[in-house]
């Protein structure tokens, strides 16, 4: 059975690929087609494996609602799962840049739980965890109630910091980071809907690691694809806080030195000093921009409830685990996947959904006492569109490392070039992941 989960977590990776499907980007109706389907092969919760146990996991993202999913698949009845999500919907990150550029609609990344409650019995509570009592395996809710568990995982994505100049309440009223999909995305769109023609958007990076690395680069280029037809004479500079371009680097810089070399100036090892809101003028190491349209990417890090839990033990943003459970390194018991951990692996909607599958064998294995898998595999997949209708994409495959207890690229593929064909594939491998995720 391991080997046939491992072989699963691969399988996601690479299924994008060379198949053709409709674009989540085409229309809003062709957004509509790429949501997930209930598949008439969706597997069913098996009665008897011998497993019990409770578990409660925080978060019902890309992270914890494949977690819950597959800790059914695996466990099997008898494991009473139940999951905390505080929002009744899930608006997915990826493919939001497309919101942007008017190519799909929030409403076409929502996503709910309720086909993990109806079949597979995940227990489904709408509600802001507010606290972790490790030693009595208990976590408070919003709701006033408490939920006990034999094992929590926290998958509770990040949380932003401000930078200097701007508090964080002036991503939501001012300039949107839009790093988490939702009310600020809309609003970043209304801002470059409202800009004029000739107009600089200033969007800056953080240092890494940071959630999504090629997300920084293709919200670029879209702006730039979309700026092109609808405001013509406009520019795109990205104050990128990294030394080079961190992912795809031979797509981006295609990217920025042939087709959007018009419109974007790509500026590396530009360290944000500060902001100044009133002029809009982004101060950065090397160089001075003043924006019509700022978009600043903060710094960010674990969610609230991993730092208040005391899970938060790398270079004091992230959580560290070890990599065959994901069990966190601070506090037994809970384990932490997705972008709220620090490891050798990428802050990806894809990755996140591998680490679940591994946690969730892993659970198992603990509740029917059972050695961990001492080999486990994670992939990831990330399509970028350059373009309004051409996309690259990138796979990796991660395998663990003894020696170093950390998971290391052992297989990295790249689009050979930029493609109207990769665009369409992009649905596909979207649709497989969240189907595989929420269906
Ligand atoms: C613009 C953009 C494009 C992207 N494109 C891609 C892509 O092409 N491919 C890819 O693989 N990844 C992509 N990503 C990254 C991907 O979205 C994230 O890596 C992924 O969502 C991380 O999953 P997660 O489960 O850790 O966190 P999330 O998906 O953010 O889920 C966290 C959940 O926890 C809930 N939560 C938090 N705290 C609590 C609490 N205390 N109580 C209850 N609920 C709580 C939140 O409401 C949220 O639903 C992109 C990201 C962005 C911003």
């Amino acid at each position: 059975m391991a080997i046939s989960r491992r072989q699963f977590v691969q399988g996601l990776a690479l299924a994008g690929a060379g198949s053709l499907a409709a674009s989540p980007f085409a229309s809003n109706a062709l957004a509509d087609r790429s949501r997930p389907t209930s598949t008439p092969t969706a597997p069913s919760v098996p009665t008897k494996t011998g497993v019990s146990g409770r578990v409660v996991v925080i978060g019902g993202g890309m992270g914890g609602t494949s977690v819950a999913k597959y800790l059914r698949l695996w466990g099997g009845d008898k494991l009473n799962v139940t999951l905390v999500e505080r929002s009744p919907a899930y608006t997915s990150n990826i493919m939001s840049n497309g919101v942007l550029t008017g190519q799909t609609t929030l409403s076409a990344l929502q996503y709910r739980h309720a086909t993990l409650a109806s079949r597979y019995g995940v227990t489904v509570v709408n509600a802001q965890a507010q606290g972790i009592d490790s030693g009595a395996k208990k976590v408070t809710l919003s709701t006033g109630t408490s939920l006990t568990y034999d094992r929590l995982v926290v998958a509770p994505g990040l949380t932003f910091d401000a930078v200097p100049g701007l508090s964080v309440a002036d991503y939501d009223t001012r300039f949107p980071h839009a790093w988490q999909a939702g009310p600020q995305t809309d609003f970043l769109r209304t801002q470059l809907l409202g800009m004029r023609p000739g107009g600089t958007v200033v969007m800056t990076i953080p240092p890494a690691p940071y959630r999504c690395p090629p997300g920084p680069y293709e919200r670029a280029c879209l702006i730039a694809a979309w700026l092109k037809i609808n405001k013509p004479g406009s520019r795109v500079v990205i104050l990128d806080a990294n030394p080079k371009i961190m992912a795809e680097p031979i797509a981006f810089t295609e990217a920025f030195t042939r087709i959007h070399a018009d419109v974007i100036t790509y500026v590396p090892n530009a360290v944000l000093d500060h902001i100044d809101p009133a002029t809009k003028t982004v101060y950065t190491s090397a160089l001075t921009v003043k924006a019509d349209v700022l978009n600043p990417i903060p710094p960010h890090r674990a969610g609230t409830i991993a730092a208040q839990s005391g899970l938060v033990n790398v270079a004091g943003r992230w959580a560290g685990v070890d990599v065959l459970s994901y069990e966190s390194s601070a506090v037994p018991g809970i384990h932490v996947i997705g972008d709220a951990i620090g490891t050798t692996m990428p802050k990806s909607g894809h990755v996140a959904n591998a680490q679940a599958k591994v946690t969730a064998d892993a659970i198992t294995r603990i509740f029917s006492g059972r050695p961990l898998d001492s080999a486990p595999a994670t992939s990831s997949a990330c399509y970028s569109p350059i373009t309004m209708s051409t996309a690259s994409w990138l796979t990796g495959v991660y395998h663990y490392d003894p020696a170093t207890k950390t998971m290391q690229l052992s297989k990295i593929a790249e689009a050979p070039s930029i493609t109207a064909g990769n665009y369409q594939d992009m649905a596909k491998w979207f649709r497989g992941l969240m189907t595989d995720t929420f269906a």
